[in-house]
């Protein structure tokens, strides 16, 4: 088969590797605009049940990122003066970079093709492809080309974060929340190497507003949150490596949702979203890398079951979207249930419950941990 991976992330670097591992004789390439060190963001997790799975199915490639990674068990909250930990959660941080180069490099290896720095505008730019995967993303141009077919359903969700980046160490995935004279702020904290920590700061849009956040400059902002998380950084400094985001570098979470995801274009090719650019699940609960590692697992299992002749890709196509849509919506279900926990934490639970109660609350928050699961942690 001839196949093209349009973007360059977890999805498509992952599918094309696994793919051309099962069957040299495919001809493979993954396109992507970025410069191959260019990436978005800092850290990212995942939980070690996707880790056993990564080693599966590739094992050199999961000895790579277990190397790379840094592994914790505890989840810490820093509210009202009071630290609070509770054991046995089993994440695996590792930075984006890291794995992207990872992946990269593993493809290289298998004899995939990488092509940096180009910006495919639409699938009908590769005429002799058998099968087209659309991970391009969020923003996925492709899925916005066949919106007609695709049918997307697009959430944006009101509060704001901004991802940065601090070079104080913390050995529990951490949560802080701040109080100001407009509301409340949370940060997001998880260390992914030997001197990097991620650092995500949330709060409502009302109280980003409130603080003149939105007409502030990247380094303005910074310098907001650095002040406002004084107490947790004790001196340490938060970077930014999204400077080349134009305007504000505070977002709005996302929801993707597809009814359908895959088609036949002009051209006789079958194109499929995986990935983000189909699905996206809020970082409360960090799944987006884990769901974007599954669905080229789930693909690619589905090509040697049924067989990877061009005839079958339409029925191995109609398989894939009925299996990961399920999981997908599971996951993003589980993701809702936190993301709006956050979205209403400061008013609704901040400013009422005593740190152990709201510790229960922040835990349970997605609901797939229940109270004699918890008891168990
Ligand atoms: C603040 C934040 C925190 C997060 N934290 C976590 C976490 O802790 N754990 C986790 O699992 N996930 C996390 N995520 C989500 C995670 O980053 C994504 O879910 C994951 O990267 C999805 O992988 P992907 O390959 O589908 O898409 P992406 O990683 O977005 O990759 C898409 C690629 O396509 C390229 N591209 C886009 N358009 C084009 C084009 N037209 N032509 C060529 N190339 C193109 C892009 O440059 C990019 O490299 C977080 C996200 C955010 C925003």
């Amino acid at each position: 088969m001839n196949i093209v991976c349009i973007g360059g992330g977890p999805a498509g670097l992952y599918f094309a590797l696994l793919m051309k591992q099962h069957n040299p004789a495919h001809d493979i390439t993954v396109v992507e605009r970025n410069k191959p060190y260019d990436t978005f963001g800092w850290g990212v997790v995942f939980s070690d049940a996707t880790m056993d799975n990564m080693r599966q199915w590739d094992k050199a490639t999961a000895d790579e990122i277990e190397q790379a990674f840094n592994h914790w068990d505890d989840i810490e909250l820093d509210f009202k003066g009071e630290v609070i930990r509770s054991g046995g959660h089993g994440f695996v941080g590792i930075g984006r970079k890291k794995l992207l180069n990872i992946l990269q490099a593993r493809c290289e290896q298998l004899g995939v093709k990488l092509v940096f720095e180009a910006d495919v505008n639409s699938d009908a730019e590769f005429p002799d492809a058998d099968l087209i995967i659309a991970s391009d993303g969020i923003n996925s141009k492709i899925r916005t080309l066949h919106q007609e077919v695709f049918q997307p359903e697009l959430v944006v969700r009101p509060n704001r974060y901004i991802w940065l980046g601090t070079n104080r160490l913390y050995d529990a995935f951490t949560f802080v929340f701040e109080k100001t004279e407009h509301g409340w702020f949370q940060a997001h904290i998880y260390k992914f190497d030997e001197n990097t920590t991620t650092f995500i700061v949330e709060c409502p849009e009302h109280v980003w507003l409130a603080h003149g956040l939105d007409k502030a400059t990247q380094d303005e902002s910074i310098a907001f949150c650095e002040k406002l998380f004084a107490g947790t950084l004790q001196g340490h400094k938060l970077m930014t490596n999204a400077r080349h985001l134009r305007g504000s570098a505070w977002l709005n979470f996302q929801r993707v949702k597809c009814e359908q995801w895959w088609l036949k274009n002009a051209h006789g090719a079958h194109v499929v979203l995986m990935g983000d650019a189909v699905h996206t699940a809020h970082f409360a609960i960090g799944s987006g890398t884990k769901l974007a590692i599954e669905d080229a697992i789930e693909l690619t299992r589905l090509f040697i079951e049924m067989g990877d002749a061009p005839e079958r890709i339409g029925e191995v196509l109609t398989r894939y979207q009925a299996t990961r849509s399920v999981e997908a919506l599971k996951l993003q279900n589980a993701a809702w249930n936190a993301m709006e926990w956050f979205e209403v934490c400061g008013e609704r639970y901040c400013d009422t419950l005593e740190p152990p109660q709201f510790m229960y609350s922040m835990l349970t928050r997605s609901q797939r941990i229940s109270h004699e699961n918890l008891r168990l942690r």
